[in-house]
Parts: C-alpha cells; structure tokens; sequence
C-alpha cells in the first residue's frame, strides 16, 4: 500500500488526550513515575506545561466540559475546585492509537479504593469516597485524564494555545503505532 494511502487510513486512530497531574502528584514528587508509565507504553507528549489554573478554568473544566454537577452534584464538585486549587499542576497532552481510553485505562476508576493494582490511582493512593467525604474534601486521585474525545477535545482548546503543542516524530513510533 502506498505511504500516503496508509497514513490516511490510519490517521483516524491517533487520538489526543489531555492529563493533568493533579496538586497531590506534583507534591508527593512522584510526576516523574507517573509520566514515565504513559512514555512506556509509548505514547508521545506533544505539550506539557507546570500551571496554576484559577478558579474560573476549574469550573469551565469541571462543570462546563465535564458536567461534574450533574452526574456526582454540587458538593462533590465544590470540594473537587478546593482541591484542585491546592497548589500547581502538571498539564500535558498525549498522542497515540486510541489514546483517550487508553489513557484512562493507564489511570484507573475514579476512586482509588476501587482501582486496580497496576493503574496510577491504585499503585500510587488508597483513598476513598466515604473518607473524604467525611474529612471534606476532593478525592487525592493524582491524575485528571479525559473522559470522552469529545471532552478531550475541548479540554486541550481550554489548557493549550495551539503553539503549544508540536508535532514532531519519535523514535518509539515504528512499533508502537
Ligand atoms: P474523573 O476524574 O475520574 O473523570 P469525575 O470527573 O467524576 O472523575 O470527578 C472529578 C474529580 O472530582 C475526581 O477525579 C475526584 O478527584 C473528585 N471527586 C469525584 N467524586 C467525588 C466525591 N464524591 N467526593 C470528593 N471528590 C470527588
């Protein structure tokens, strides 16, 4: 098959997907193993910045993208906002074949009591909704990933400027995409 006619067939495949290392990752000093378990499996990094997002982009995030509200209701998100706004984070953009479910797959359910050994959320926190509820606060689940491709989509417009995200070949590609 042609080179052109093989890019464009599989082009449909390669998906982004925005993850942000949440203030609890960034300050346990464990971002370098969390990053390096999306690298191995050989996804690219086409953007990755150290921020502290405001309030406002919380909620846009949040409620406006991930109708947080409806589906967990208000004071979930209210402690989620607190939390998230605890200190910096690490926001990135990741590229491969599927990689919106791959991702989350990489970083487990929701709650780290239920994730499985071998994800992010269950190798690295052992949390619950019941404790932190009770203690009032986010659920310490060290990584946001992006719920859809849809949300993916309108979560990267929200954190990156499209000249901050590049397209480049890495040498991982040959064999894992
Ligand atoms: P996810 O991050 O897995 O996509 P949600 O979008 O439903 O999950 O929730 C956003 C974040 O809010 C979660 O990652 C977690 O940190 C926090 N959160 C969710 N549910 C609760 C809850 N019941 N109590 C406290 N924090 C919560």
């Amino acid at each position: 098959m042609a080179k052109e006619e093989t890019k464009a067939k599989t082009q449909d495949f390669i998906q982004r997907s925005l993850v942000v290392l949440k203030p609890d990752a960034v300050q346990r000093g464990i971002v370098g193993e969390i990053i390096q378990r999306f690298e191995r499996v050989g996804l690219k990094i086409v953007g990755m910045k150290m921020v502290m997002p405001d309030e406002h982009l919380y909620r846009q995030h949040y409620e406006d993208i991930g109708k947080m509200i409806t589906r967990r209701g208000e004071q979930a998100f209210r402690y989620n906002v607190e939390y998230m706004m605890t200190g910096p984070v690490i926001a990135m953009v990741l590229e491969g074949v599927e990689a919106q479910p791959l991702v989350r797959k990489i970083v487990g359910p929701t709650e780290p009591k239920a994730a499985e050994m071998g994800t992010i959320r269950g190798d690295f926190s052992h949390m619950s909704f019941g404790y932190s509820d009770a203690k009032g606060v986010g659920v310490p689940n060290l990584v946001h990933a992006s719920g859809s491709l849809e949300e993916a989509k309108q979560e990267i417009d929200l954190w990156f400027n499209g000249n901050e995200l590049y397209d480049y070949s890495d040498l991982n590609e040959k064999y894992t995409r």
